[in-house]
């Protein structure tokens, strides 16, 4: 079955576009319900002027009024406009666009969560409390890690946290280590992080199988070495399999094994990061436990740490005596506090009501589907003729990273144009540029949410480029024509920040 994912053709097509709520309301215009309580409180309390003191007033805003129909079908359209992972096919690797369980939508948005003030007394919020704690156990057992902490607001955040404990650890040990390893293939955010937390950065360049090579890691570690962030498997979807080597070579050293948990997706249910000799990690709980983000949040980065290192963990940390919970700010060594309140709840909620419903053997499945669907749709690409640069010969895991450089070369039909086509065929381009190791990049992440029509759907949209990249290559070139706006200057938009496209199109050439 070729299944398309085709959106409401009338949002789709080029020119046809939804007016602000300035263009389409009025002022003065407004929907019955309000205008009618507004009367009731004037015949019940007086002229509403006089309640307020005239300095606290404020004047007219100038907002548009809409009926509330008007209101509803403008945002649907919107909606349409957009896509999610409740569109269609979302492989966005190393992101896990996972698809997230209506129910546990339900949960965060439940009236009891929604509506609890964020300084409310630990009293009155036992339940929020319990939850947080109970996801905080889940992830300690997912992981081997004994702490976590909930309160980073992403992945990067959650390796900053990391970084500034290794460096705090050192500090209270008196040794003078400002050195942290990564190897290439890793995220941007991992050498950031580090060096925002006072660390000099050593890359480790990879091996021809994409992994780390040891002959430079060896050359690499010394006595100024804090210590290493690794990413398992890596960002090619490789597992390291010399993981255990390289945490004993960190660990004689006194070294750290800070772990990137950004695809724990992999692996989650089937060994724990402890097994690993990880001593501290990030997880990004809005990838591997649903909820993915978009636009840059909001997220979470809840961070585990070995016993040796809970007391660095930042406040306040959730405890629990007996059958009460309540929020501890007395850890003489914390890195301090790194966000406001207790974290992005929401999130927390989603994945909590996620892992919920998986319970420990559906943990382990959904990693072990996601791996499967991978595997699947590499073999079916690379059959097709894709070109798989690294670790081509052994299975990957829940991601892979294909090159489309032949068709550069060939055709001048670019990774880019690729996604741009994709667009148009209803579904949503995979990462592309990204390791940055290999050459017009597209790595691809399916998730266990696809089925396998849903697979082959993806696959044969490929299939189906790669063919007119050879015989019609201005197709490619000029995708997409079935999205609202068609191909549009990455750069130029990238660099000027506006957030209408309305004022992209009319500026755009400027
Ligand atoms: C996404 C990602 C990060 C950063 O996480 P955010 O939650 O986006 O801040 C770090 N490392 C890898 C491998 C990632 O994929």
């Amino acid at each position: 079955m070729n299944r398309r994912y085709v959106q409401a053709k009338w949002q789709l097509s080029e020119g046809v576009l939804e007016p602000t709520v300035f263009e389409l309301g009025e002022i003065g215009k407004g929907g019955v319900v309000v205008a009618r309580v507004e009367d009731e409180l004037r015949r019940e309390v007086g002229e509403l002027d006089d309640l307020i003191p005239r300095d606290l007033q404020r004047g007219a805003i100038g907002l548009p009024g809409l009926t509330e129909p008007e209101v509803a079908r403008h945002y649907n359209h919107l909606a349409q406009m957009n896509y999610g992972v409740d569109s269609g096919p979302y492989w966005l690797g190393s992101c896990t666009m996972k698809y997230t369980p209506k129910v546990a939508m339900k949960l965060e948005s439940h009236p009891s969560l929604r509506n609890a003030h964020p300084y409310a007394p630990e009293e009155t919020v036992q339940g929020i409390l319990e939850v947080l704690y109970e996801l905080q156990e889940m992830l300690s057992s997912i992981t081997g890690l004994p702490k976590f902490t909930l309160q980073p607001a992403a992945g990067a955040h959650g390796e900053l946290v990391g970084a500034l404990i290794i460096r705090k650890r050192f500090l209270d040990l008196g040794e003078r280590r400002d050195e942290i390893l990564i190897p290439e293939s890793a995220h941007g955010s991992n050498f950031a992080s580090a060096a925002m937390a006072g660390f000099k950065v050593v890359r480790i360049p990879p091996s021809e199988e994409g992994t780390v090579d040891m002959g430079a890691l060896k050359a690499a570690i010394s006595e100024r070495t804090a210590g290493m962030m690794i990413t398992n498997p890596n960002t090619l979807g490789i597992f390291e399999s010399d993981i255990l080597e390289i945490a004993d070579l960190l660990h004689s050293n006194g070294s750290y094994l800070y772990y990137d948990g950004a695809n724990l997706n992999a692996i989650m249910g089937w060994v724990r990061l402890s097994d690993m000799g990880v001593d501290l990690a990030h997880l990004n709980i809005h990838k591997t436990f649903s909820a993915p983000h978009g636009g840059g949040g909001p997220g979470a980065g809840a961070v585990g740490v070995i016993e040796e290192l809970a007391d660095y963990l930042p406040v306040p940390v959730i405890v629990r005596e007996g059958d009460t919970y309540r929020l501890d700010y007395d850890l003489p060594k914390s890195i301090g506090r790194v966000r406001m309140f207790h974290g992005n709840i929401g999130v927390l909620m989603k994945a909590w009501g996620y892992l919920k419903l998986l319970g420990s053997e559906g943990v382990r499945l959904s990693s072990g589907i996601a791996v499967l669907n991978a595997n699947y749709a590499r073999k079916r690409l690379m059959d097709m003729g894709f070109e798989v640069p690294y670790g081509k010969d052994r299975p990957c895991k829940h991601e892979f990273v294909i090159s489309l450089s032949r068709f550069r070369r060939e055709y001048g039909v670019r990774a880019l144009d690729f996604a741009k086509a994709l667009m148009d065929r209803g579904v949503h381009p995979p990462t592309m540029y990204f390791p940055l190791i290999v050459q017009e990049a597209f790595m691809m992440e399916p998730t266990e949410s696809d089925s396998l029509e849903e697979l082959d759907a993806y696959v044969d949209a490929m299939g189906e480029l790669a063919d007119l990249a050879k015989s019609d290559p201005e197709e490619l070139l000029s995708a997409p024509k079935n999205t609202a706006i068609g191909r549009i200057d990455d750069s130029f938009a990238n660099k000027r920040l506006w957030l209408s496209w309305k004022v992209y199109k009319e500026r755009e050439g400027s």
